[in-house]
């Protein structure tokens, strides 16, 4: 049997405790063969983790990968100015090339920061599949559709393919990629279309994903029109169900957290893309009260500006402390819960937990660092004060991504001066 040992290591436990342990990975099927002291089998590789944390790999919910190309590009503006004045005209210039380079860059960039698997939203979708095969992440992938704009026959071009990405790239990648049918929004995509997309999904067990809710200008709009909210109104559509996912969830109100507690929709919360649009602040707390499946995502490098769930995890207890108005809401053990299982839970792939039998996705959190000293509490220290630079090792399906910080499955210098160059072309394009 090809086996990987992660030894020397303190282990967090599903229950967030922190144990010393050794980890031993089958690699042939990519998961968890064993956890504790005195493992006896002999291992092909092993990975030091003395002095570091054995931690289950981060899971990004919620990302548009390649708009690294974009990072910087346009900031300090509202969603919708933002989205319409910069964002779409560029995206409207990207290259397929762009796409893949763009996603290759925010793969290095996981890889660096312990993430193990995302979930994401844009287009060109095939340029990412590859990206992710090669990169040996896990993923959820699927083309963003908008519809406002368009007329029939394109629109339904729009929705058609994300139908079709979604059902031909379903378990591709030796099964790490699955997909979903990402219609952009509630108000980007027409009621009928929404409709058709939701029940072409579920005919396949695929989920819908889609943003809702993430700010009163996509609130508004749909209570003056229908006279109800939008997750009612999603509801009615069949786009919340258990295997259904939504970004954001910002300005939700009681009902719709029972909605969403009710259907077993998961949420992903975004908290420094909703801070840096300050689209507003998402009521975690309530929503982890009332039982729903919360998750953690970055969303696009473009709004945020970083792929570091460490960052993003900090943000999530820091603003889910300020929207509650009480200290200690969002807590850390919560925090870390939400961007390992939870975010697993809620895009439907399996992970964010280190158990015997489960897939060994796994981050190695190097805790020899000032900012992590003294140790008094490793789960604090993971939601408050590590980074993802503190990552020095990632393991994702069982085999090693990122040994002593060196990325293995993609050049990082090349594909760093494939994006700049990529940048440079779709300016003077622009
Ligand atoms: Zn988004």
């Amino acid at each position: 049997m090809d086996t990987l040992r992660i030894e020397g290591g303190q282990v967090l436990r599903p229950d967030m405790t922190v144990e010393r342990a050794d980890v031993l990975v089958d690699r042939d099927d990519g998961t968890i063969l064993d956890i504790g002291t005195d493992l006896d089998a002999d291992a092909s590789e092993t990975l030091d983790a003395d002095g570091c944390l054995v931690m289950p790999g981060l899971v990004n919910a919620h990302c548009h990968v390649s708009m690294t190309l974009l990072r910087g590009y346009a900031d300090d503006k509202p969603l919708d100015a933002w989205l319409r004045e910069d964002i779409w005209p560029a995206e409207a210039a990207l290259t397929a090339d762009d796409i893949r380079v763009g996603a290759e860059l925010g793969l290095v960039e996981m890889i660096r920061s312990g993430t193990t698997t995302f979930a994401d939203m844009y287009f060109d979708v095939p340029e990412i599949v590859d990206a992710v095969e090669k990169a040996g992440l896990r993923a959820r992938l699927g083309h963003g559709s908008v519809t406002i704009g368009k007329d029939d026959d394109d629109a339904w071009d729009d929705i058609e393919e994300s139908i079709e990405i979604a059902r031909e790239f379903d378990g591709a990648a030796d099964g790490r990629i699955r997909t979903a049918v990402m219609p952009h929004s509630l108000t980007t995509v027409g009621e009928e279309y929404l409709r058709e997309a939701a029940a072409e999904a579920h005919e396949d067990d695929i989920p819908v994903h889609y943003h809702a809710n993430e700010t009163t200008d996509e609130v508004d709009p749909i209570v003056e029109e229908r006279d109800e909210r939008p997750l009612s109104y999603a509801k009615d559509l069949g786009m919340l169900t258990e295997r259904d996912f939504i970004a954001h969830g910002v300005h939700v109100d009681d009902e719709e957290i029972a909605l969403l507690a009710e259907t077993g929709t998961g949420v992903v919360h975004c908290p420094a893309s909703n801070m840096k649009l300050a689209s507003g602040m998402a009521p975690v707390q309530d929503m982890l009260d009332a039982g729903v499946t919360v998750g953690i995502g970055t969303d696009g490098a473009a709004s945020n500006n970083d792929l570091d769930m460490f960052d993003e995890m900090r943000d999530a207890a820091m603003i889910g402390k300020l929207a509650a108005d009480d200290a200690s809401a969002v807590a850390a053990e919560d925090v870390v819960r939400m961007g390992t299982a939870g975010s697993a839970e809620a895009i439907g792939l399996p992970g964010g937990a280190l158990e015997v039998g489960g897939v060994a996705d796994i981050a190695v959190v190097d805790l020899d660092a000032p900012h992590l000293t003294p140790a008094n509490d490793l789960v604090s220290h993971l939601a408050y004060a590590a980074r993802g630079s503190d990552v020095r090792h990632t393991v994702c399906n069982g085999q090693v991504l990122m040994r002593d910080r060196e990325v293995l499955t993609l050049d990082q210098a090349a594909v760093m001066e494939r994006a700049r160059d990529a940048v440079t072309a779709l300016r003077d394009r622009i």
